[in-house]
């Protein structure tokens, strides 16, 4: 088994997209996460799986908060900026939900404090105590075989 394999299974996983958002002095930072999982529902729990490299981790460690933005059909481009697939620095204008940064548009903010840390492998497990939660009546984004899709034909 090598590692192209074990992406190709994984990505037969169809999933919604999130974008995890944080604040830190100030300054807001996104990143694009499809690893975003329920955990519990009293308390109400969330899981996100945020590889060692990327920027934001350090970020949600130190300001201990973050919010799931599950991302909406005609919210593709948004995805697209927070993994870094456009280049181009563009401005995005955030809401707030519970004090915590927040994409408008999505289909659900979910605002969390973090509440546990796990590192498994190259990756760290952060859940999320949810501490607010906001919803639109909208089709969500999905992502599977490592493609945006739209919900079809599903009522
Ligand atoms: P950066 O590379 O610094 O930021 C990512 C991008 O967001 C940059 O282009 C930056 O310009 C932009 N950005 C950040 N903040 C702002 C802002 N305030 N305003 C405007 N633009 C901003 N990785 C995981 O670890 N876990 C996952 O579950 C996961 N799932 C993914 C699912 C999908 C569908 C895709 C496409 C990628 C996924 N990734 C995941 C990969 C991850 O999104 C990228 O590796 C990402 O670039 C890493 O972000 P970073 O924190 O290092 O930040």
């Amino acid at each position: 088994m090598d590692d192209r394999q074990f992406r190709t299974a994984m990505g037969k996983f169809a999933t919604g997209v999130t974008v995890i958002t944080t604040e830190l002095d100030g300054e807001i930072h996104g990143m694009t996460a499809n690893a975003f999982m329920s955990v519990s529902l009293d308390p109400k729990l969330v899981v996100i799986s945020i590889g060692e490299k990327a920027k934001i981790l350090n970020k949600i460690k130190e300001s201990k908060i973050f919010s799931v933005n599950i991302l909406a059909a005609d919210q593709q481009e948004l995805s697209m900026i927070f993994a870094g697939q456009i280049k181009e620095p563009r401005d995005v204008v955030f809401d707030r939900l519970d004090g915590k940064p927040v994409l408008a548009g999505a289909c659900a903010q979910v605002a969390c404090e973090v509440s546990s840390a796990h590192v498994e492998g190259d990756h760290t497990l952060l859940i999320g105590k949810v501490t607010d939660i906001r919803l639109e009546e909208k089709e969500p984004l999905v992502f599977v075989n490592g493609k945006y899709r739209e919900l079809a034909g599903i009522s």
